[in-house]
């Protein structure tokens, strides 16, 4: 039922073999890393811009982590971005530079779990494997009428979605869920009377389809808060600095800041300055930049600074130009904290 309904309404994107056609192993692996967590419309630049720039899992091995991590720059979860370039290079150290067909060889390459080998393995290699998504998710609950909330039903969404796996065409099949889940079973609203398994559906059947997945209650993360300095110099350059290689935003660019907390000192935040021959004075801006990560909002304060020609960077810091800031491997709540401080 699904593959007559996928023969007909598959969806074309990039990333997707045409019908007929074997798909690029490393084609589906860089959008599924891109697409985690991530829309469609937001991946498709950076996927093309990817390609193109690095047509090979080869390519993107040999290329500085700093290029990858610049060319991610406004995707978000960065710790993919490293994965990613850990990947192609273990791919190509173990493997020759060719993806295995082997969802347990997949799986033991550096950010790939249980998810994306079974999307790789089967999409490119036609392994017996389902990905699940959160759209698989959705439509399994809906068509079981999975009681359980999330996330402790996970592993009975997986069984039941691997008992709906066919004989043949697994990737056609992964396909398939996944695009059922994007454009007919939505949300709010799912267009049952289009759907291939309208007549098996519980949650249909019940009426209650947009009840499912069930949620459990969902902690709110607690606010931080922080200082960020925006130092300029007057040759039109920006302070910057890299952050820690691990935890949050690990190895991308920022401007210097204090720590950020749930008991945060504006008064005391100046101690976190830049130190600098001749300290300057700090200008403190109004208003908050603000942001939400998965597991907290943050508000940033911004104070700003102007320091003459020729003043040194502090240690660990350096210039940069603030026409090059662009190009830079600035994620997004950086690139807010210096548009506050800059336009
Ligand atoms: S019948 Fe409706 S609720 Fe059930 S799987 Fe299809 S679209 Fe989803």
């Amino acid at each position: 039922m699904l593959l007559a309904w996928y023969d007909r309404h598959r969806r074309v994107l990039p990333w997707r073999a045409q019908p007929g056609k074997k798909a690029d192993p490393y084609a589906v692996w860089l959008s599924e890393i891109m697409l985690q967590q991530t829309t469609v419309k937001t991946v498709g630049p950076y996927y093309a811009k990817f390609l193109t720039r690095w047509p090979s899992v080869n390519a993107l091995a040999s290329a500085p982590l700093d290029d990858v991590l610049r060319a991610w720059a406004g995707l978000g979860y960065y710790a993919r971005a490293r994965n990613l370039h850990a990947c192609a290079r273990a791919v190509v150290e173990r493997h020759g530079g060719v993806f295995p067909a082997d969802l347990e060889a997949l799986r033991a390459l550096p950010g790939i779990g249980e998810y994306t080998s079974a999307a790789v393995g089967s999409i490119a290699f036609d392994l017996p494997a389902v990905p699940v998504d959160g759209n698989v998710e959705r439509v399994v609950t809906r068509l079981y009428a999975v009681e359980e909330a999330m996330p402790a039903a996970k592993p009975e969404i997986k069984r039941l979605a691997a008992s709906l796996l066919p004989p043949h065409r697994s990737g056609d099949f992964a396909q398939a869920f996944m695009d059922l889940g994007a454009t007919i079973c939505s949300p709010k609203k799912p267009a049952c009377a289009l759907c291939p398994w309208s007549e098996p559906c519980v949650a249909r059947l019940r009426g209650d389809q947009e009840t499912f997945p069930r949620k459990a209650r969902k902690r709110e993360g607690k606010l931080r808060r922080g200082a960020a300095f925006v130092a300029l110099r007057a040759d039109g350059c920006v302070l910057l600095r890299q952050r820690p290689e691990k935890g949050l935003l690990g190895s991308m660019t920022e401007v210097p800041g204090s720590d950020w907390t749930h008991d945060f000192d504006v008064a005391a935040a100046l101690q976190s300055a830049p130190r600098f021959r001749r300290q300057p004075p700090w200008r403190k801006l109004a208003g908050e930049v603000t942001h939400v990560f998965t597991h907290f909002p943050l508000a940033l304060t911004v104070f700003v600074a102007e320091l003459p020609r020729g003043t040194p960077s502090p240690k660990g810091a350096r210039w940069a130009r603030r026409a090059g800031l662009a190009d830079e491997a600035l994620p997004t709540v950086m690139r807010k904290v210096l548009s506050h401080a800059l336009d």
